[in-house]
């Protein structure tokens, strides 16, 4: 679904929020990046985003990781693009792959200079600036795509003096280019981060003046540390309200209390900026969650015990799925890798079971998010041991189903599910003869679907 479909379907007073996630540089970084957006996704974000990398670094991993947040966390997954290093052709692969990936939400940015350069070049066949992204994308997707650009509350550091600040005309104009963007087909702004928010306030108003009407999100970066805000700060441009500087001077040796403050700044400027009447906030996470989670809690957005689902998995995000709400009864012990496991399907079963001729024949293609699960410790302790005999092979699984080991490498779930022990002495006889079980149902008839044992899980 569009972010901007989203926002719009609103219901009265109610308040949104996003998270945005860059790519790690490693694999560790990458695998530990999913559990942590799995956690912060229950609390329910309209959207997250991922950025592209400067120059396009990042583009495989990029639309790698877009993907499986799309169709393995299940969020809406806002994907950033820029025009730096991008002829035409590649931003096509990266639009249609997103498309085909069911996820409909662009960034379109022009994208800064790639490390060592200090000026955008544009580069041959591509475009110059997001507002000829924005028009190729309409032009060449209709409207398939939500577009969101990037708003700039103090006008884009390209404008802004050495004195610190835009000349009025040098703003006016920031705003005229970004009504642009707007008129040639964006439906959403999220603004660079800010640290007065006074200044946010007057941009949105000053936005409203000369007709851009769509929402306009706050972009909100947590402190999280003292290095790493002077850093970014001074790459952007970034005014800093003097009681800022002065909070931060006296903690700025204490990491714990720079977080601290962080929260406390982070949280004070959400509220001000909820109560003028805007009811989406972007937090900029850069991939940790505490800062994030607690300034929500602190506006009441979140509440830890209140993670909540419809369904006894995530409800699907890929455009094309999200109205699945029933699943075969033997993928139940593949809550997250089941949509992703069978994108490529075009019949199922036969996709994957049937003839392995047929063209519509799948491969798997989840492995790097399986990746963790091979380097999961309980999974190695359990499963990863000398096996001498196929007796050894056998026992491993019977001890799986009496539910003697908790992990099993055919399962995402932590143990079996509670119907299992209905029939697991039985499955243990079977695997000790050498049938060897990954999946079981047993035979009951006329059970409630809220039964606890047999009814949870069905839909
Ligand atoms: P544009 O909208 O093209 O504008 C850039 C500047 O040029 C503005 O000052 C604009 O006024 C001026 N300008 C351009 N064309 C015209 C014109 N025809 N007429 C008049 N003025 C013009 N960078 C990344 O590399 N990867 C990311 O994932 C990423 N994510 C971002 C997310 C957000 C929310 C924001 C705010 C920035 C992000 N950036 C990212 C940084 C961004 O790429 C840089 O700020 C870049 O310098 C400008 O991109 P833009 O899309 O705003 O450019």
């Amino acid at each position: 679904m569009k972010v901007i479909e989203k926002i719009h379907s609103l219901q009265e007073g109610k308040v949104v929020f996003s998270f945005e996630f860059f790519p790690p540089k490693t694999e560790d970084g990458v695998d530990n990046l999913f559990e942590r957006m799995d956690r912060m996704v229950a609390h329910n974000p309209s959207f997250c985003d991922i950025t592209w990398g400067a120059g396009g670094s990042t583009a495989d991993l990029t639309l790698d990781i877009a993907n499986k947040m799309q169709n393995i966390i299940s969020v809406e997954t806002m994907m950033h693009l820029t025009c730096t290093n991008m002829p035409v052709e590649k931003i096509d692969h990266a639009l249609q792959t997103i498309k085909s990936n069911g996820i409909q939400n662009v960034l379109a940015l022009r994208g800064d200079p790639p490390h060592g350069q200090d000026k955008f070049v544009q580069v041959e066949g591509g475009f110059s600036c997001a507002l000829d992204l924005v028009k190729h994308i309409r032009s060449k997707y209709g409207d398939y795509f939500g577009i969101t650009v990037a708003g700039y509350p103090e006008a884009h550091p390209d404008a802004i003096g050495n004195d610190g600040v835009a000349t009025p005309e040098a703003y006016q104009n920031d705003l005229a280019y970004l009504k642009r963007k707007v008129d040639a087909g964006a439906d959403l702004i999220v603004t660079q981060l800010f640290y007065d928010t006074d200044i946010f306030l007057k941009f949105v108003n000053d936005c409203r003046q000369i007709g851009i009407n769509c929402p306009i999100v706050p972009g909100i970066m947590p402190i999280n540390n003292y290095k790493g805000f002077l850093r970014m700060t001074g790459f952007c441009k970034t005014k800093i309200p003097a009681e800022i500087t002065a909070a931060l001077e006296a903690i700025k040796d204490n990491e714990e209390a720079v977080k601290a403050y962080g929260v406390h700044l982070g949280t004070e400027m959400c509220r001000k900026i909820l109560a003028h009447g805007i009811k989406t906030l972007h937090l900029y996470t850069l991939n940790m969650e505490k800062s994030a989670l607690a300034i929500l809690m602190n506006l009441g957005l979140i509440e830890e015990s209140k993670i909540s689902r419809s369904l006894p998995w995530r409800r699907p995000a890929n455009v094309f799925r999200f109205k699945e709400d029933v699943r075969p009864i033997f993928w139940s012990n593949r809550p997250k890798s089941y949509i992703t496991r069978t994108i490529v399907w075009d019949q199922f079963p036969h996709g994957r079971w049937g003839d392995s001729r047929n063209p519509s024949y799948g491969a798997l293609t989840d492995h790097q998010f399986m990746r963790p699960r091979a380097r999961d410790k309980k999974l190695q302790e359990e499963w990863a041991t000398p096996l001498k005999s196929i007796d050894d092979i056998q026992e491993k699984f019977k001890s799986y189903c009496l539910g003697k080991l908790r992990s099993s490498p055919w399962s995402e779930l932590d143990s079996l599910q509670p119907e299992t022990k209905i029939i697991h002495e039985q499955l243990g006889k079977i695997n000790l003869k050498g049938f060897l079980t990954i999946n079981s149902q047993p035979a009951v008839n006329g059970e409630r679907s809220d039964s606890p044992s047999v009814g949870k899980y069905k839909c």
